[in-house]
């Protein structure tokens, strides 16, 4: 059976590389038919940040990334979150001491950083010393039963290599030179990353490790312990790491990184799943708009990238630009109300007693912008007057005879009987035959007229949403 995990700290908002993560697991698990458990890793309390688990799950949500197990919905392997599961980690560790698989390590923090000093000054990377390995384990019992503080080290093979087989990377051999005893339960009693993740991941049934590249260095600890345990070792598939367009770290100066952050500048969570798709995988043909279903199809890990994957968010916003237009209106409608309420331009006993013509306005004016919130500010003038003018379009559509052909174009429009997209286009064609010129030529003055500036979704579409009367009202104003 197929059991992925998505096991995120709860250190901040969700980042785009963590949902990256996320989705892949999901993918996963939905090609095999398998489960997606969410684990909360929450043991490294100084990391920690307040509400960042609401946001996290939030975010997933959102993402229409649900999980088969975990905060919320509960499971079988709970609890969910590690804080919640120190007894199950502390038995563990006992059994490993009982075994002489670890040992109890008195070195206080001051005699490890004489360690790491003299190994610092003979420019060698830290190892700890082994001291404690060999202290008998009765005299190590009874010093740690009066009291005196201890952490608890693995003991780790002193010589050898180990090769990690990664599904995306293939074969990667570690020299165990490198690595020395580490700790696996802090002098506070809390267990170290690698320790936790390998019992939840046995104790959770995890069958494949799907997680960003920068922990494949952790893999071979973690190999070590599941040994150490007598736990059967899972597969493991590192995912490429994202570097920012200059291809350095992806960090806060590029932009916008977290999910939320994205979702508050109007960006579509179709759009985002699609790009993240792309962050290290390519479905083998040039496309590149895809939907979830499809991806869920195609999708294999072995054809994952090991190269690195630049993050681009003009692509993306392209990419949300094409989602936005081409979504069915009913899924962007949701998204689109909270941001025209944000805007200040109406409320929700409008949006409510105006839902038919709001649907229109949004179908309109979503086609020429890429986000949600460029869908706002492109629909201003549908709730505010025309203060100004645009200045080029002055220049170029106000010049004194456009007076008179706003004058001709007003005349037409008062003697329609009904004002729809068929009338009012045929009120144009009509003018444009008569006083031969281009319908282009007559249309630009009464968009400036209109919405005060030079581009704006299709005349007819505006001059109808707007009505007759405004219509009519914003042009007689233009020619003042
Ligand atoms: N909590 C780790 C992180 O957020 C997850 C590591 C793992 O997937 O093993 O990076």
């Amino acid at each position: 059976e197929v059991r992925v995990r998505f096991a995120p700290s709860p250190t901040g908002y969700l980042h785009i590389g963590g949902a990256r993560t996320a989705l892949f697991n999901w993918l996963f698990a939905k090609k095999h038919n398998g489960k997606l458990v969410l684990r909360i890793e929450d043991t490294d309390t100084e990391r920690l940040k307040e509400d960042s688990v609401s946001q996290i799950l939030t975010s997933l949500k959102w993402l229409g990334l649900n999980w088969d197990e975990g905060p919320e919905v509960g499971g079988e392997v709970g609890p969910y979150y590690q804080s919640e599961r120190r007894e199950i980690y502390s038995k563990v560790a006992e059994q490993l001491l009982e075994e002489g698989k670890a040992y109890y390590c008195f070195c206080t923090s001051e005699i490890l950083e004489a360690e790491r000093e003299k190994q610092r000054a003979a420019k060698q990377p830290f190892r700890y010393a082994r001291t404690c390995r060999d202290l008998p384990v009765e005299e190590a019992k009874a010093r740690a039963a009066k009291g005196e503080p201890y952490s608890v080290r693995i003991k780790i093979p002193t010589e050898g290599n180990l090769t990690v087989h990664d599904l995306i990377h293939g074969d990667v051999t570690f020299d165990l030179t490198q690595f020395d005893d580490f700790v696996i339960v802090k002098t506070n009693g809390m267990p170290t990353y690698n320790f936790a993740v390998v019992v939840d991941d046995h104790l959770m049934r995890i069958s494949h490790v799907l997680r960003a590249e920068e922990h494949l260095s952790n893999t071979p600890k973690q190999v070590l312990l599941y040994e150490a345990c007598g736990f059967a070792v899972p597969k493991f598939g590192h995912m490429p790491m994202i570097l920012a367009p200059d291809r350095s770290k992806l960090s806060k100066r590029h932009g916008a990184t977290s999910v939320e952050e994205f979702r508050e500048q109007g960006y579509l969570p179709e759009a985002i799943v699609n790009y993240l798709t792309l962050l290290g995988w390519a479905p083998g043909n040039e496309e590149e708009i895809f939907s979830l279903q499809d991806t869920v199809t195609q999708f294999e890990l072995e054809k994952m990238s090991k190269k690195a994957a630049v993050y681009d968010t003009k692509k993306l916003t392209w990419m949300n630009g094409q989602y936005l237009s081409a979504l069915p209106l009913e899924a962007v409608l949701p998204e689109a109300k909270i941001f025209f309420i944000k805007s200040g331009l109406v409320d929700e006993a409008w949006l409510e007693a105006n839902k038919d013509y709001f649907a229109r306005l949004v179908d309109v004016v979503r086609v020429r912008v890429k986000t949600l919130q460029e869908v706002v500010e492109a629909a201003e003038y549908f709730f505010k007057e025309v203060e100004s003018y645009d200045e080029k379009g002055v220049g170029k559509h106000f010049k004194p005879e456009a007076a008179e052909l706003l004058t001709v174009c007003i005349n037409a429009l008062e003697a329609l009987e009904t004002f729809d997209l068929a009338s009012t286009e045929a009120a144009y064609n009509k003018i444009a035959e008569e006083q031969g010129l281009s319908l282009g030529k007559v249309v630009h003055p009464t968009r400036l007229a209109l919405t005060g500036r030079t581009v704006s979704p299709g005349l007819f579409d505006v001059m109808v949403l707007l009505g007759k009367e405004t219509t009519l009202s914003r042009m007689r104003k233009a020619v003042q």
